[in-house]
């Protein structure tokens, strides 16, 4: 097999220079990257069904004869229409095709096809609009289906495909030890690649694609399991004493029992001589501020420093500003660290951390910036882990001697998920939200109804309370859509004269930022029109409405971040999502956001619809493509092979011996691939 990954596309049959190409774009520039490029459906054809049984408005299989040679209408526009009419001897069906000559040859009188293509009825008749079909005689039971790019049809891959197969050596080698093939009853490589592209039957497909997903999770465990290879270094920065309960009485409120659960393993995980590393999952607004400020706060105690990195300037100055309202009251000496300060204040601030008079630092990515060092760096905390990647958690750290480090994050993932991403973190859930949140109604409209949108929020507005509407970034309003400066226009001119209006996106100047924020956070604006710059973090409890321009632009897991800065406080809070888009996948967002308000299920969903690399961000979560696994429906399989790695790499860790050879190949293969796109 491995050799066959050397082998040039252009080797095949029928693939030349041009076509070559067009492979290469669907990323098979080799022989063995083709037998690897799977199919991504299939047509059933081995159950063909009558023309009465066949089920309505979904693909299915009709096996029929031709009972009269097609007939070709001309109709306006240069259009041709071919209608034939087929029978399965009890019941007629009509078939039309359009501008295809081809049909009047290739539809033979009298023959018997296999036509794959969704039924339409009335009480009248049956017809099918251009079904594909096949002569029964010669009819596979099964059909792949590519994925096609312009230039390359599903049945040039097919064919490519076929030749490739006739290249396997029948005696080929199985990546998979046959220790571990039999006793997990997989079948053999060399059946799995054949009946994948090519299947015998519905059950030889079953077959091989158990195999291909087994096969396919396993060296992805023996890969990140061999990336991750835990090193446990011994801390020399283990807490003595848990000061948490001098924190607790600091809180304007009464911790939940979620934020004391948190803030407890974590001290434990601080106390235990090791370092910490640790990652906390909680929905939008269930206080993981605070679980972070307990642990700044006991590590301060503890004679450390701490430092806070978030995402957005924003988020910073916010988490600043109320860290430090909480924790100067204790006597901690907290600082703010952006890239928008002066460079004179910028070099106080970073005197005072390294002569150690700053106990806790708050920043954004400025804190990774090579001038800043630490006295005695304990505790590193980076908020909404999803927008930092791992390297840029591991430059901070480098500023202390294997300082603690906690993420948090936001977009509650499904445990065993989390396991792999994170790796070797350890996870605290904040499955609780404080009391007295109140479940924010979520309504999808078409641009229609935005005067009553505006109606509604007025009627809030005037009973005290804020609002934000969303809309696409500065310069990006082409078409349709608005850009956030001509809307915000839009809403001071005429949907909301005279009511305070204040705008906030990505290209202004951080000072500009900040004082707008800080003017919505004081309530003296109204209505925020913002980018989606608001996303992460931001907290002002007197906000209840959150408007959304073009919803469908976002996907789930934004727009669920974006909900969740209303519905902070005690007031009843919406969010209304406009749209007017109708392509299906656009709407089942929409109508999931309207259906749930829990984020675990938002997250699901998200995953589902995007799939794991779109959702993380392949470089954030690094992890490679997968070809044909699918890590949430597949878990059960992740389990288990993640044991069977376990098992391997026990054994064998460099993956040297005979046995292990091909996977080692494997491995290299699944990998290299992940670093070079
Ligand atoms: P997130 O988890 O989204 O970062 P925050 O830490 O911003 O959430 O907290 C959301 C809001 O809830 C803040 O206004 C915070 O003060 C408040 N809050 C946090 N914990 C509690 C609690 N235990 N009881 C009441 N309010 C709380
Ligand atoms: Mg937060």
């Amino acid at each position: 097999m491995s050799s066959l990954f050397e082998k040039k596309i252009q080797s095949l049959k029928g693939v030349g220079e041009k076509r070559s190409k067009l492979f290469i774009k669907l990323g098979s520039p080799t022989v063995g990257a083709l037998l690897r490029l799977y199919p991504r459906a299939y047509e059933d054809l081995s159950h063909p069904y009558s023309i009465l049984t066949a089920p309505l408005n979904e693909p299915c299989a009709v096996r029929a004869s031709v009972l009269e040679r097609p007939k070709e209408t001309r109709i306006r526009g240069g259009m041709t229409i071919y209608t034939v009419k087929v029978t399965d001897g009890a019941s007629d069906m009509i078939l039309t095709y359009f501008n295809n000559p081809y049909i009047m040859t290739l539809l033979k009188e009298n023959e018997e096809y296999i036509f794959y293509g969704k039924m339409n009825a009335n009480f009248l008749k049956r017809e099918m609009s251009a079904p594909e079909f096949t002569r029964a005689a010669v009819c596979p039971a099964v059909r792949p289906i590519y994925r096609q790019t312009q230039g390359l049809s599903s049945k040039m891959i097919e064919n490519a495909v076929k030749s490739a197969l006739e290249l396997l050596p029948d005696a080929m080698r199985d990546p998979i030890p046959e220790k571990i093939r039999l006793e997990y009853e997989m079948c053999h490589l060399h059946f799995a690649l054949k009946n994948i592209h090519l299947p015998d039957s519905m059950e030889s497909l079953d077959i091989a694609r158990k195999r291909l997903i087994f096969e396919e999770l396993l060296v992805l465990q023996l890969g990140l399991l061999r990336l991750k290879g835990r090193s446990r270094t011994v801390s020399h920065l283990k807490l003595i004493s848990d000061y948490s309960s001098q924190f607790y009485p600091l809180l304007p409120f009464e911790p939940t029992g979620a934020q004391r659960r948190a803030v407890n393993e974590a001290l434990v995980d601080m106390m235990s001589g090791y370092p910490m590393n640790r990652l906390i999952q909680g929905d939008v607004g269930s206080g993981k501020t605070a679980v972070a400020a307990a642990l700044c706060f006991c590590a301060v105690k503890c004679g450390m420093q701490a430092a806070l990195m978030a995402p957005t300037e924003i988020l910073a100055q916010q988490h600043y500003a109320s860290l430090k309202e909480l924790l100067s009251a204790a006597g901690i000496q907290v600082a703010l660290l952006t890239g928008s300060m002066t460079a004179a204040k910028k070099r106080e601030v970073l005197g005072a951390l390294q002569s150690g008079e700053v106990q806790l630092i708050i920043g954004t990515h400025a804190l990774l910036s090579e001038g800043v060092s630490f006295q005695r760096l304990g505790l590193i905390i980076t908020d909404e882990q999803h927008r930092f990647g791992v390297a840029q958690r591991a430059a901070l750290a480098s500023k202390g001697d294997h300082p603690h480090m906690l993420v948090m994050s936001a977009t509650p993932i499904p445990r065993t998920l989390a396991l792999m991403i994170y790796g070797d973190l350890d996870i605290s859930v904040l499955d609780e939200l404080p009391p007295g949140r109140q479940k924010i109604d979520t309504y999808a409209i078409t641009s229609e109804k935005r005067q009553r949108a505006f109606r509604f929020i007025k009627k809030h507005i005037d009973a005290g309370r804020q609002c934000y509407i969303i809309c696409p970034m500065i310069d990006e309003g082409q078409n349709d859509m608005a850009s956030v400066v001509q809307y915000a226009e839009q809403v001071r001119d005429e949907w909301l004269i005279g009511y305070p209006v204040g705008m906030l996106h990505g290209r202004m100047k951080p000072k500009e930022k900040e004082a707008v924020m800080a003017e919505f956070s004081q309530g003296r604006l109204s209505v925020l029109v913002s980018t989606t710059v608001v996303e992460v973090g931001v907290d002002v409890p007197n906000a209840v409405i959150m408007m959304i321009e073009n919803a469908e632009r976002y996907g789930l897991s934004q727009l669920h971040q974006l909900r969740g800065r209303v519905g902070r406080g005690k007031d009843k809070s919406t969010c209304i999502l406009i749209s007017d888009a109708q392509n299906e996948e656009a709407v089942t967002r929409l109508k999931a956001m309207c259906a749930t308000s829990d984020g675990f299920q938002i997250a699901d969903q998200d995953l589902k619809l995007r799939g794991p690399g779109d959702f993380f961000g392949q470089r954030q979560h690094g992890l490679p493509d997968l070809k044909i696994a699918d890590m949430l429906h597949d878990m059960s399989v992740l389990k288990q092979a993640q044991e069977i790695a376990r098992g391997i790499l026990n054994e064998d860790y460099e993956l040297e011996s005979d046995e292990h050879r091909g996977l080692r190949a494997e491995v290299k293969q699944l990998f290299d691939g992940m670093e070079s796109s």
